[in-house]
C-alpha cells in the first residue's frame, strides 16, 4: 500500500486499526509532508522496529522512472513511468521578476488522468482514450517529487495536465485535503487550481470540501453551439448550467474564478464573443485567461479541430482590449515550452521525447 494515497484521517484510522496511537499517525504525516521524506526508513520518529514493519508492507515511491525535458524558457517537462507502465506528463514552470531578476514563483501543471474521456478538439491529450485515473499518490508524488528532483519549492498548482480532474473527484479532493492540512506547509487553497472543461456535479461537490481550492473553467466558446461542437461535455452540461454552478461555487468559497479561453481565428473572437464574455466575467469576481492556442498537428487532427487555427497575436491583443472595453478582466497568458509540447491542458505523449534526461 502507498502512504500518500492517505489523508489525515484515513492515516489515524489506519493506524488505529493496527493498534497503534494517533500520535504516530500525526508524525508520520509530517514527516511526508513537512520534512518530505522520500524514504520510509528515513522517519527516524519512529522506533527501528515500527519503521520495518511499515517498509515491510508499504511504500511511498510511486514512479519506475523520470525522464525531463528542459525548454528554452525555463520550463521543464516530465514524464513519468507508473508501476503498471502507463506515463504521465507534468510541467515544471518558474516565473520571474524581470525588474529584480528573481524567481517570484514556481507554477506545476499536474496530471489527474492517463489518457481523457472528454475529446476536446483543441486538445492533444483528448485524442487518446482514458486508460485510468490517477490514484492520489500518483497525484501527490508529482508535486514531491519534482521538487526534490530541483530542489526548490513548488508554490503553486493548476490541475491542467493530462485529463478532466472533476472525473476522477475522490483522489482529486484527497490530494488537496493533504495538501492544504493544516499540519503541512505545504501550499494554501488559494495556490491550488482545479481546472474543468464543466463536470457540474463535482464543482458542486467541491464546493463544499472544508478547504475548496480555486476554480477555473475551460470555456473556450461564448454559446452552446460553438461549444457544443469544440467540447462536447457542453450537450450534458450547457453554459447556463455551468454559469449557474460556477456562481454556486464562488458563493461558497469566495475564491475568484478563472475562465480559460483559447481564441480560435474567426471562430470565437469576435466582437460578440468579448460582450459575452465581458458579461459572463461580470457575473461574479472573475478573470478571464487567453490562452494562445498551441500546434497540435502531431496528433493528426480531423473534423472540427483540423479547422481549428490560433488567432494571430495582433488580434488577441485587440480581443482583449474589446473584452476590456465591455467590463471584463482580462490577462494574455504566457506560453511555456512551446519547444517541448508542454502546453499545459493540451499535453499528450509526443513521440518527441527522444532527447529526454533520465533523472
Ligand atoms: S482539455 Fe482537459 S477535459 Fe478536454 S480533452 Fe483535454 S484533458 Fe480532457
Amino acid at each position: 500500500m502507498n502512504l500518500r494515497n492517505f489523508d489525515y484521517d484515513e492515516l489515524v484510522q489506519l493506524f488505529n486499526n493496527n493498534d497503534l496511537p494517533a500520535y504516530r499517525a500525526e508524525q508520520l504525516f509530517t514527516a511526508l509532508y513537512s520534512n518530505k521524506v522520500d524514504s520510509l526508513d528515513k522517519i527516524t520518529t519512529f522506533p527501528k522496529e515500527l519503521r520495518a514493519d511499515l517498509m515491510a508492507h508499504h511504500t511511498i515511491k510511486s514512479f519506475k522512472a523520470m525522464k525531463k525535458q528542459v525548454s528554452v524558457d525555463g520550463s521543464i517537462k516530465y514524464l513519468f513511468t507508473m508501476e503498471d507502465g502507463k506515463s504521465i506528463e507534468a510541467v515544471f514552470m518558474p516565473w520571474y521578476d524581470d525588474a529584480e531578476k528573481t524567481n517570484i514563483r514556481n507554477t506545476l501543471c499536474i496530471s489527474s488522468q492517463v489518457g481523457c474521456s472528454l475529446d476536446c478538439k483543441f486538445c492533444a491529450t483528448g485524442t487518446m482514450d482514458l486508460e485510468r485515473n490517477l490514484e492520489t499518490h500518483e497525484i501527490i508524488s508529482q508535486i514531491l517529487d519534482i521538487e526534490h528532483d530541483l530542489n526548490t519549492k513548488i508554490t503553486n498548482v493548476v490541475f491542467m495536465g493530462m485529463g478532466e480532474p472533476l472525473l476522477n473527484y475522490k483522489n482529486v479532493a484527497r490530494a488537496v485535503n493533504i495538501l492544504t492540512h493544516p499540519l503541512t506547509d505545504l501550499m494554501s487553497r488559494r495556490k491550488i487550481t482545479v481546472s474543468t472543461s464543466g463536470v457540474v456535479p463535482s464543482i458542486k461537490k467541491m464546493a463544499n470540501l472544508s478547504r475548496p481550492p480555486k476554480l477555473a473553467i475551460s470555456l473556450h466558446g461564448t454559446t452552446n453551439g460553438f461549444r457544443d461542437k469544440i467540447m462536447p461535455i457542453n450537450l450534458k452540461a450547457d453554459i447556463t448550467v455551468l454559469m449557474n454552478a460556477v456562481e454556486d461555487y464562488y458563493r461558497k468559497t469566495k475564491l475568484n474564478i478563472t475562465y480559460e479561453y483559447i481564441p480560435f481565428d474567426g471562430m470565437n473572437d469576435t466582437i460578440e464573443d468579448a460582450k459575452r464574455l465581458a458579461k459572463i466575467c461580470k457575473r461574479v469576481p472573475s478573470r478571464i485567461n487567453l490562452i494562445p492556442f498551441n500546434d497540435i498537428s502531431f496528433t493528426e487532427p480531423t473534423g472540427i479541430a483540423e479547422t481549428l487555427k490560433p488567432s494571430s497575436s495582433e488580434r488577441i491583443i485587440e480581443f482583449a482590449n474589446e473584452i476590456r472595453k465591455f467590463g471584463g478582466i482580462v490577462t494574455i497568458r504566457d506560453t511555456f515550452g512551446s519547444d517541448i509540447d508542454a502546453a499545459c491542458g493540451q499535453l499528450a505523449l509526443s513521440t518527441r521525447n527522444s532527447t529526454s534526461e533520465e533523472v
